[in-house]
């Protein structure tokens, strides 16, 4: 299994290097180079089973043998063992067609996890295996953070640092990447907002002097290993609500595009998905380019949804790529407009897009009182980004199951629940110390080279 960049013109690389590459050399994103399928059998096959072997069972295609099929079912096993919750991704009824995807069970309390778990058993058992070190540069609007220092702290072969944007993620979101104290871990709130954040990472991944320097990897929702673990929730949904027997259609909470896109991936493996629904709030660029063929940036509003304050939505590229017929340099001339705020998507191109992906956006309003309706309703308390989805979900619901990613668990956004519910959700056990623990964190200006001195300058101690 081979992995090209969407910008046409980076090595290709096996499934290990595009994992511990992240970005892509020419600035792109790694796809497989083909796309394999799953029988209608092999997806049968896979209700009723538990979710460490459905992961199994969907991811293996993708390893070309990177790892043995022990090795990987063991990396499984330590990524999900950690989990709080023995489904792992359990699923709530909100009506009766109507589905909630809760994956807001493992440590850090958001989807992230899922992927991030598994990233981080699958490169310390690739360093394990060289004796080499690398340097973990991410941007977070919170919650790819604390799941990437979850991950990552602690482990030998890697230090890990994460911007966030100061003063706009949530107090649990800070904490959760502040407190852990194991000195791999460098938690940098910058100045600005995650676009700033994001935009730096990407430009120290073009400098490739220091990329090769520090040895540079990225764990943003870009890598292509997150994307692939993402893909597996969509078939342990899927199945067990009857697919491959009938169709099924997903919502999802989108910022980066990445969630989302891994739903892309398991219907070209053969998932019967009728419908992928983008949900965004009041950050609407990817329901306006659906809309309008027009994708272009208008400035970051901050919500009560912040992991999904994002106007550049890095993993859509993957989405054109797709669209534009896997024509790398047509992707290159969209993403060079980028740098002028945006671009028209292609007629033909927008059709295609139109016909795998719908949209709907959800105000600031009607975020909190679809939280305050779903439980008085239901019962079921939502955090911010999946009221979202579920209120988007509830405009396009049809005759078959809709099955509404729960992105995270409503005690990660408490003010935003309280405001809607007047309850404040607690904390789950697991972390109901949280607010005690010690902060450790650094404030960092916006500037590519005070953050490259930074990291050299703490790497070398
Ligand atoms: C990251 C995140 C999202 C957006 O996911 P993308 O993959 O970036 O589209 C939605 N909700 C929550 C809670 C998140 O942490």
């Amino acid at each position: 299994m081979n992995y090209i960049s969407t910008r046409g013109s980076a090595p290709i690389l096996g499934f290990g290097e595009a994992m511990m590459t992240g970005l892509a050399r020419d600035g792109g994103l790694y796809v497989p180079q083909t796309m394999p399928v799953m029988e209608h059998w092999e997806i049968a096959a896979l209700a009723g089973l538990p979710y460490e072997e459905v992961a199994f069972r969907v991811m293996r295609p993708f390893l070309g043998g990177f790892f043995t099929d022990d090795e990987f079912r063991g990396l499984i096993d330590k990524a999900y063992g950690g989990f709080h919750h023995a489904a792992r991704a359990p699923m709530v009824q909100l009506g009766s067609n109507h589905f909630l995807l809760e994956l807001f069970h493992g440590p850090t309390l958001a989807f992230k996890d899922f992927a991030m778990s598994l990233i981080g058993q699958m490169m310390q058992a690739a360093l394990a295996k060289t004796g080499e070190r690398i340097t973990i540069v991410g941007a977070t609007s919170g919650d790819t953070g604390s799941a990437a220092i979850e991950a990552f702290r602690g482990l030998a072969n890697v230090d890990v640092f994460i911007l966030f944007p100061h003063g706009r993620v949530s107090d649990v979101q800070r904490r959760q990447m502040t407190t852990p104290s194991e000195a791999n871990v460098h938690a940098l709130a910058i100045e600005g907002d995650f676009d700033d954040a994001q935009a730096r990472v990407k430009d120290m991944f073009n400098d490739f002097a220091f990329r090769d320097g520090v040895r540079l990897a990225g764990v943003n929702s870009i890598n292509w290993a997150r994307v692939l673990a993402q893909v597996v929730y969509y078939f342990y949904a899927g199945v067990a609500l009857g697919a491959p027997h009938r169709q099924v259609s997903f919502t999802v909470p989108t910022g980066n595009f990445g969630d989302i896109y891994a739903g892309s991936i398991a219907q070209w493996l053969g998932l019967t998905i009728d419908r992928l629904v983008i949900a965004t709030n009041q950050n609407d660029i990817l329901d306006r380019a659906l809309r309008t063929g027009e994708y272009r940036t208008n400035g970051v509003k901050p919500s009560v949804s912040p992991s999904m304050d994002i106007q550049v939505s890095s993993n859509f590229e993957r989405a054109l790529f797709d669209a534009y017929l896997h024509d790398g340099p047509a992707i290159a001339e969209l993403m060079g407009e980028m740098k002028s705020g945006g671009f028209r998507i292609r007629q033909d191109v927008l059709e295609r897009l139109r016909a795998q992906f719908e949209s709907g956006s959800c105000s600031e309003e009607e975020t909190l009182a679809t939280i305050a309706r779903l439980h008085k309703t239901t019962g079921e308390l939502l955090c911010p980004h999946s009221a979202v989805g579920v209120k988007v979900a509830e405009e396009h619901l049809g005759d078959e199951p809709m099955i509404t990613l729960a992105t995270a668990h409503p005690a990660k956004f408490p003010d935003a629940v309280e405001r809607a519910t007047g309850i404040r959700p607690g904390l789950p056990l697991h972390m109901a110390d949280l607010f005690q623990r010690e902060e450790r964190m650094t404030r960092v200006p916006n500037d590519l080279a005070a953050l490259q001195e930074l990291i050299r300058e703490r790497i070398a101690r």
